[in-house]
């Protein structure tokens, strides 16, 4: 039988890291068997499911690239397939009309506390005659759930797991109105769409002993079930958003790579050996649910950096260069020019080598589309009236070179500083603060080769005109 998964989230939020996790797990599940993975959208509970949660949903999918292989369900538009199977269930004697009243309900649950032990129902309409049944009261529809022995449920990452069935309560599985209850719901969506596996958090595993019942009283095939621990903030208590709980479009705005994103939840609980880097196709090759570990992985943005700082280094410069355009011009409130374009283009290579985010990227790439507006402090410590003195005379020199390549510009600088009895650095350091506004940069000479001659003889002739007064002296200079 072919793999089906699926990813089923509630829509009342954004689709955050915890979700985003069990939907990769459940795709690479699917691809690695060749199988398919399916979306299905709970959103029964209508007042708190919105379009906006949805459309979230979907566009976190997508920009990790998580595509799903058939239109997705949405579970609200199959409540009367849900109330034909509770009826199905009552026909067949493995459900029963319930008219207990509220009063009875809080009753029972006010004793129960009252003796410390869980609430349950106490199966008062279970086997008593319907002729008995009220007229002025509209009954629920209950599961008659077994009363002895045990079920064992045969999780694959939690191993077995075995509850008294004492402990399971006759759930409701459809209420008053004629409303499906989650965990009907849940069977009969997964049992419709072909669900060969479950993969979520884990806790809905108290929710599958429950569907387990559900699945045996119908006669059907229950899927295999594999319950993922949950994540936890890198304190060990329960991931919240001041950990990093939020929505994937704020990494996606921070400025990940969805690959660098799909990396590291895959290692956020999964493993293979010692690997950390794992591209997604290796991922499909390796993912099984053996390597997921029981206990609860720990979110770590040091980590998540690391490897998007990897995955930057890896991507095509042409991609990374729309991306940081895309920044940029959201930033400077412009388009860029397609000198602007092709000089970040030609620097791509040497600033991705540093930047840890698209964010890093675009902030540090800024220098090649626009003067710095302003320098860093310490930019500004290299930029001595002396040093701007000396950035004259080596503008003039530079005007001079024949050809426009870092080669060349680095044996000029070098014969330069050495003509004057000085280190490099000493050249070299406010060269960079004056070309870039700061003293972290690609290699010097390759900016300034990607500036263009014009262009760099510009940012060197006003600096020099400036002095050290606070005066950027890269303003423009037209
Ligand atoms: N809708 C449930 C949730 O978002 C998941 C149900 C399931 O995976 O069975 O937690």
């Amino acid at each position: 039988m072919s793999v089906v998964t699926r990813f089923a989230p509630s829509p009342t939020g954004y689709l955050h890291i915890g979700g985003a996790r069990t939907a990769l797990f459940n795709w690479l599940f699917a691809r690695h068997h060749g199988g398919s993975f399916l979306l299905r959208i709970e959103d029964t509970d209508r007042k708190r499911s919105t379009p906006e949660a949805i459309q979230a949903i979907l566009d976190g999918l997508k920009w990790l690239g998580l595509e799903w292989d058939a239109p997705p369900t949405y579970q609200s538009k199959r409540l009367e397939r849900h109330a034909e199977v509770a009826y199905q269930l009552l026909a067949d004697g493995n459900a029963y009309r319930c008219y207990a009243t509220q009063d009875e309900l809080e009753a029972m649950r006010e004793q129960a506390r009252k003796e410390g032990r869980p609430i349950k129902y106490d199966g008062r309409w279970r086997d008593r005659d319907p002729a008995e049944a009220p007229d002025d009261i509209t009954p629920c529809i209950r599961i008659r759930m077994p009363q002895d022995g045990s079920t064992t449920l045969n999780d694959r990452v939690q191993g077995e797991v075995t509850v008294d069935n004492a402990q399971l309560d006759d759930m409701v599985i459809l209420r008053q109105d004629g409303t499906p209850t989650y965990n009907l719901s849940v069977v009969v969506d997964d049992y419709d769409m072909g669900i060969t596996d479950v993969i979520r958090g884990d806790d809905h595993l108290t929710n599958a002993f429950k569907q387990a019942k559900v699945y045996a009283l119908l006669g059907w095939q229950a899927p295999a079930f594999a319950h993922i621990p949950l994540i936890h903030g890198p304190d060990g208590a329960k991931m919240s958003k001041r950990h990093g709980a939020v929505g994937v479009e704020t990494y996606r705005d921070q400025g990940y790579l969805p690959e660098a994103m799909r990396n590291y939840l895959l290692r956020l609980g999964w493993g293979h050996g010692d690997l950390e880097i794992v591209s997604t196709e290796k991922a499909i090759e390796l993912f099984d649910l053996d390597g997921v570990g029981k206990s609860a992985a720990r979110f770590d943005f040091d980590k998540l950096d690391n490897f998007n700082g990897h995955y930057m280094r890896q991507a095509d410069d042409t991609r990374l260069t729309d991306l940081v355009q895309e920044r940029l011009e959201a930033e400077l409130g412009r388009e860029l020019t397609g000198d602007d374009r092709s000089r970040l283009l030609a620097g791509m290579d040497g600033l991705k080598q540093r930047a840890k985010t698209l964010r890093d990227l675009s902030e540090s790439a800024q220098f090649y589309v626009q003067r710095p507006k302003q320098l860093t402090p310490k930019a500004d410590k290299q930029l001595s009236d002396d040093a701007r003195a000396r950035l004259g005379k080596l503008a003039e020199r530079l005007a001079e070179v024949s050809n426009w390549n870092q080669d060349l510009l680095e044996s000029e600088t070098r014969d330069f500083a050495e003509g004057l009895d000085l280190g490099l650095g000493k050249v070299a350091q406010p060269l960079r603060a004056a070309l870039t506004g700061s003293t972290v940069s690609p290699g010097i000479f390759e900016v300034m080769e990607v500036l263009g001659r014009q262009e760099t003889l510009a940012r060197l002739r006003a600096a020099a005109e400036a002095d050290d007064t606070g005066d950027t002296g890269t303003g423009d200079a037209d």
